[in-house]
């Protein structure tokens, strides 16, 4: 089905997300768009049965030069700060062991395929060194590639700032398939004064700004006295910088800098306090916490706040994080592992989590994470039990099928068509 041609797909359900399921409905795709949803078809027409339509799914955070690992590093429930120590060794034997060849390239395509097979049509991808390859690099990724910032010490705010600047109009001037993004990495591998200047240019160029924080109680404890494995760790690897955090730091004061951009995605938050949530839940349309509920699991972190999070109003959005802490990409079984964690938040917001929600994260909603004519036609396919009884939402999330289909602009990226 070429992308202008006009076509109508029926489903046992439509999930158009900004109202409740739809049974036995059509979609019309036009032009790329979705025209119409429930409506009579139009052109040409064909009943796939006993499956669900939901929009392509929104993968909120992701590291995919991570993606050629077969299983997480280090071992579940291992200290956060051991597990870095492992990354750092990671890291450093791939950049020894393929000095000179781009492995990051290979992987990163691996993972968009992957996150292809999962559902997810939009990424926000944490992107690394080099830059000098990150056009082509990330041909072929939708979404948003984060330029990953690294660096404590003062002496380097100068020089990251000005590849932050360069990377933006590199990537809005050079057509590149996905949107660019800062990322400061987090409070223990950039200074405050860096995060602010970051959040100030980000608000000049309308690009969103990601950062990792109250991630572990280890950071906060760095935040807070300058002590614990999150210092042992940066003296061991000789990045420890004396004045650069103010004694007494709290994730607050980050996000009040974050508030400054033009919009900021907190990854995890696992560890906000209430005056932090309240202050995230404020900040809701320009201000979204990231949830990677399987990576959360991994590192046996208290119960994830989920329930007091959407209470207070907060734009949570799903991510998978990377495979160094997660077994794959597939975002359909993360929002599932999600539903079963939390059995006190409905289907529904469930669902909106890897939907609408990381689309306001990532500040594509206009264009994404719903069903509603004049979107881009990005939607997916999942088979359903030809069970009326039960709640669709349940249906959904209960059944262990994997994703069938996956359109964007009204074109099948998976399963791969042979060229005619
Ligand atoms: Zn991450």
């Amino acid at each position: 089905m070429a992308t202008s041609r006009t076509f109508s797909l029926r489903a046992r359900y439509l999930f158009p997300i900004d109202r409740p399921p739809i049974r036995d409905a059509w979609l019309t795709v036009s032009k790329g768009r979705i025209a119409a949803v429930g409506d009579a078809p139009v052109g040409e027409r064909r009943d796939l049965g006993n499956v669900a339509i939901l929009p392509g799914l929104i993968n909120a955070h992701t590291h995919l030069e991570f993606s050629e690992l077969e299983e997480p590093l280090g071992r579940p429930g291992m200290p956060f700060t051991d597990w870095i120590r492992e990354v750092v060794r990671w890291r450093r034997e791939m950049i020894r062991q393929y000095d000179g060849i781009d492995w990051r390239s290979q992987a990163i395509r691996h993972g968009v395929e992957e996150s292809v097979r999962g559902g997810a049509t939009m990424l926000g991808e944490i992107a690394t060194l080099p830059w000098e390859e990150s056009g082509s690099r990330y041909q072929g990724l939708h979404g948003v590639s984060f330029m990953e910032l690294l660096g404590l010490a003062r002496e380097r705010h100068a020089e990251l700032l000005s590849a932050a600047n360069n990377y933006v109009e590199f990537s809005q001037s050079s057509g590149c398939s996905s949107k660019p993004g800062l990322s400061p990495h987090a409070p223990y591998t950039v200074s405050p004064e860096l995060i602010e200047s970051i959040a100030t240019l980000s608000a000049r160029t309308h690009v969103p700004v990601a950062i990792h924080l109250a991630e572990t109680r280890e950071e906060l404890e760095l935040l807070t006295s300058a002590s614990g494995p999150f210092r042992e760790l940066l003296d061991d690897l000789n990045a420890w910088q004396a004045d650069v955090i103010p004694l007494g730091s709290t994730p607050l004061d980050y996000m009040k800098l974050l508030a400054k951009a033009d919009r900021s995605l907190i990854i995890h938050g696992n560890y906000l306090s209430d005056e932090e949530m309240v202050f995230a839940g404020q900040q809701r349309d320009r201000m979204s916490i990231i949830y990677c509920p399987r990576t959360h699991a991994y590192f046996a972190h208290d119960r994830y706040p989920l329930r007091e999070m959407l209470d207070r109003g907060i734009n949570v959005a799903l991510g998978t994080d990377a495979r160094a802490s997660n077994p794959n990409l597939n975002v359909l079984s993360e929002i599932r592992f999600a539903a079963k964690q939390h059995q006190d938040v409905s289907p529904e917001s469930i669902l909106r989590l890897a939907t609408i929600n990381a689309a306001v994260a990532l500040g594509i909603q206009e264009s994404h994470g719903t069903l509603t004519p004049g979107m881009q036609a990005d939607f997916i396919v999942v088979p359903v039990a030809p069970d009326t009884t039960t709640d669709p939402n349940e249906l959904l999330l209960g059944s262990t099928d994997m994703v069938q289909q996956v359109f964007r602009r009204g074109e099948q990226l998976f399963p791969v068509k042979a060229e005619a």
